[in-house]
């Protein structure tokens, strides 16, 4: 049954019990309204209540400060945002290209202005893409396919320092940054490869007058589990199913700056004379931000879910993200400290100073044959309801995902089967 089994699925991820029972009941009978959540309208109060409720536990959760960013749940997955953040910060860029030339040239002859644009758009538009792992490769591949590669700069590719593998971080002194790029981008827990930055990248630290560069991060896999600068970034975004909630929303934090009335996002008739694409209306920030997440039909049920997370995580912990995130690090210790008790048994896949939290991963190399150690790990562990471990398709191995909601015994049987494992 369920109370027996630790899933150490990459995603979606197991969620609370308690708060699936709260989901259940919601869904069939809201409140004793009579009807699910699921049936209620999102244009209902009740709809509006879960939305709001939900941003300001997440804002009191990570604190994030809330009179500069906006909170906007958003239905396209972390890929989706792959695409939203090129278009929404490529927009954001002209934007502010558009203005100083129109400062420059005034409004008079519409054709020089354009034509003045569009040349600076071909000489200086940059975006600045860090890869460390699959995920921020997915995402750098995205910005190339939208915009071409002559836009897209591969700042850092991680595989060029480890033998054409995921597993470590450049050192921030060899990035090929951007003058004035339009979004530095990089992912800070990479999900497949079991990479995660040890902290904020300092090179891309704002300056003592709040100029620096535009970052945006992917935190799809471990948002919620660590205490965040969230006034570094432009964008944070993030699916729900890890550490959120159920699959069907994706989060994304932005800088109010980049909203109306600061900026506003150059027309379509614009981008379509400046040869960049149009975003589609479900992608553009500042319109799901105008309609606090309400443009179009939102799953108010995932939303619910994401809320009832928070407050779970509110109610546990006292000081919040921190109370979490050393809940974290003594679980990846737990289950790090067994396979490094064992080096002739396991291999660590990524090097110890980018070691992620939630996602573990490793070879299983007993006896020397790879296949079979991991298979019969896979099957052992099974056997024990120790159940999700098997690594992602693309790379092959174990990982063991290190989310929330796995309690401390979880990780403590795991640390245990593993050092049983190799022993026996
Ligand atoms: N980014 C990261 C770090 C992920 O782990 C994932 C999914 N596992 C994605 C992006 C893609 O998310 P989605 O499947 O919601 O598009």
């Amino acid at each position: 049954s369920r109370a027996d089994i630790h899933y150490f699925g990459a995603g979606p991820a197991a969620l609370p019990t308690d708060v699936l029972e709260i989901a259940a009941q919601a869904l069939l009978d809201f409140k004793g309204t009579g009807l699910g959540i699921a049936e209620h309208s999102h244009r209902s109060e009740l709809a509006t209540n879960i939305i709001n409720e939900a941003k300001a536990d997440l804002a009191s959760y990570l604190d994030i400060p809330t009179s500069d960013y906006e909170t906007i749940f958003m239905q396209a997955g972390g890929t989706g945002e792959f695409a939203a953040s090129v278009y929404n910060l490529v927009g954001a860029w002209v934007a502010r290209q558009h203005a100083a030339i129109l400062q420059e040239l005034g409004d008079g002859d519409e054709a020089a202005v354009v034509a003045a644009l569009r040349k600076k758009v071909e000489s200086d538009l940059k975006l600045d893409y860090i890869v460390t792992g699959g995920w921020s490769l997915k995402a750098y591949q995205e910005a190339v396919r939208l915009l071409g590669p002559e836009y897209v700069n591969l700042a850092a590719d991680a595989r060029t320092i480890n033998d054409g593998k995921f597993g470590k971080i450049p050192d921030q002194s060899t990035w090929k940054l951007s003058k004035d790029a339009a979004l530095v981008y990089y992912c800070d827990n990479e999900t497949v490869d079991g990479v995660e930055f040890p902290e904020f990248p300092a090179i891309l630290a704002p300056k003592a007058d709040g100029s620096g560069p535009i970052v945006v991060a992917d935190m799809s896999s471990n948002i919620l589990s660590r205490r965040i600068p969230v006034s570094n970034y432009s964008l944070i975004f993030f699916g729900a199913q890890k550490n959120l909630g159920s699959t069907g929303v994706t989060v994304a934090i932005l800088k109010k700056s980049f909203l109306p009335p600061t900026t506003v996002q150059p027309s379509a008739p614009l981008l379509r004379k400046l040869g960049l694409p149009i975003p589609p209306i479900i992608l553009q920030y500042e319109i799901i931000a105008k309609n606090n997440s309400l443009y179009n039909t939102l799953s108010i049920f995932d939303v619910y879910i994401a809320g009832q997370v928070l407050k779970k995580l509110l109610r546990t912990y006292e000081n919040k993200v921190d109370g979490q995130q050393a809940v974290a690090e003594k679980k990846a210790n737990l289950i790090y400290s067994a396979l490094e008790a064992h080096p002739d048994v396991y291999q660590i896949v990524p090097d110890k100073s980018v070691r992620s939290k939630m996602n573990i991963c490793f070879r299983v190399t007993k006896n020397g044959n790879v296949d079979e150690a991991e298979k019969s790990f896979l099957k052992e562990a099974t056997a024990l309801n120790l159940t999700g471990l098997k690594g992602h398709r693309s790379v092959g191995g174990i990982r063991a995902s290190n989310y929330n909601s796995i309690p401390l015994e979880g990780a403590e049987k795991l640390a245990k089967f593993i050092d049983d494992f190799a022993k026996a």
